[in-house]
């Protein structure tokens, strides 16, 4: 056993169908009396559901919730708390809407009580981001880290089966990296191993039936785990471009990590052998990397950047940004090496 530091990250976490039902006895708990409800203009209407149940809890809500939290939206959310003189925020979707929340308790500490409604993990994170001038900025702030997570997978229902697929692979994404995180430890590697096998067996199931609630319980549950492991140590290579081609490029959050996860977990093969042993053990494939790709291609996701909406002429300019900043990664960043990975995946290539 090597030596590791682990910090565990409190939060409350309230799991189950239904659950959500709770959730003005959980606002209560955090001493709130008045909650701004954040979403989507897509998901007004769960939002409004949860402002019934809140009744008098509920202040209002804002629903101009956005990808990459652009600072407009977040200093117009921030004075619409203020204006409504919100004690606590309830985040209703996904990593675009716990942003928005993020961005508010940035400023000002508000509470959130996050009611996650994919599989992309923010909730149990103290990531913040924001995008200004084109350019998104992250960083780790406890002040943003929800104090309570309802996880109501009826909630999930909604989501549709294209989502639904790539979000659970931007799950085992998170969990994949922790497997060979610099600061990885053996709760959050079984943490990761655990997470990765539960979001991967829920999509087949899924796929035939979306409406199953076992297995919509089985893919939250998973992205509990892989959140949880995300918040908890240090990303590599794959979240690094993700990040650069996601916030430069504007492409879509987890559709790019569906893309990417193959091809960076090949990158990294040969230099973290045992942590793609787990992964592949986790997926029950022979190989980890032909292991996402298989099971993004099984159930009908995106496997090149061409498809969703790259540009080849962009490729050359990702490369440079990808060595810009130095981060820590199993396998020393190579120029050639990861333009050459780029183009695979933008060919839609087998990881090789
Ligand atoms: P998203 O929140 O942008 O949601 C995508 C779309 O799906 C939105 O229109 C949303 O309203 C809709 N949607 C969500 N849940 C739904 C449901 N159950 N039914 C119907 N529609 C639903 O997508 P995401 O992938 O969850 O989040 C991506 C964003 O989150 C990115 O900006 C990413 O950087 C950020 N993120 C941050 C962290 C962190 O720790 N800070 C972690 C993961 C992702």
């Amino acid at each position: 056993m090597n030596p590791f530091v682990y910090n565990s990250h409190a939060a409350r976490i309230v799991f189950g169908v239904g659950s959500v039902d709770r959730i003005a006895a959980e606002i209560e708990r955090l001493g709130a009396e008045r909650a701004v409800v954040l979403c989507t203009p897509h998901q007004r209407s769960q939002a409004e559901a949860i402002a019934k149940r809140l009744g008098d809890r509920a202040a209002g809500i804002f629903d101009e919730a956005e990808m990459h939290v652009p600072i407009e939206v977040a200093r117009k959310a921030r004075a619409a708390a203020s204006a409504l003189r919100a004690d606590c925020a309830v985040a209703v979707g996904g990593g675009s809407t716990i942003g928005l929340g993020k961005a508010i308790a940035l400023a000002s500490g508000l509470p959130i009580l996050a009611v996650p409604t994919t599989y992309a993990g923010s909730e149990v994170t103290s990531i913040y981001g924001l995008t200004e001038g084109g350019l998104k900025r992250t960083g780790r702030d406890d002040r943003v880290l929800p104090r309570t997570v309802i996880y109501d997978p009826s909630l999930t229902l909604t989501l549709p089966l294209s989502l639904t697929v790539t979000s659970a692979i931007n799950a085992i994404a998170h969990a994949a990296e922790g497997l060979y995180a610099a600061d990885g430890n053996p709760v959050i590697s079984l943490m990761a191993e655990e997470g990765i096998r539960a979001s991967a067996a829920a999509l087949n199931p899924l796929t035939k039936d979306p409406s199953d609630l076992q297995a919509r319980s089985d893919a939250l549950y998973g992205a509990w785990l892989c959140g949880t492991v995300l918040g908890a140590v240090t990303m590599g290579l794959h979240h690094k471009l993700c990040h650069t081609l996601g916030g430069t490029f504007n492409l879509p959050h987890a559709q790019v990590h569906t893309v990417i996860l193959p091809h960076a977990l090949k990158y990294n093969a040969q230099a973290a052998p045992g942590a793609m042993r787990r992964i592949a053990s986790a997926l029950g494939s022979a190989d980890a990397a032909a292991g996402v790709q298989d099971l993004a291609r099984q159930h009908g996701a995106p496997v090149s950047l061409r498809e969703i909406g790259m540009a080849a002429s962009d490729l050359d300019h990702a490369a440079d940004l990808a060595v810009s900043n130095p981060y820590p990664n199993p396998r020393p960043l190579e120029r050639a090496a990861l333009r050459a990975l780029l183009q695979r995946a933008y060919d839609g290539a087998s990881p090789g």
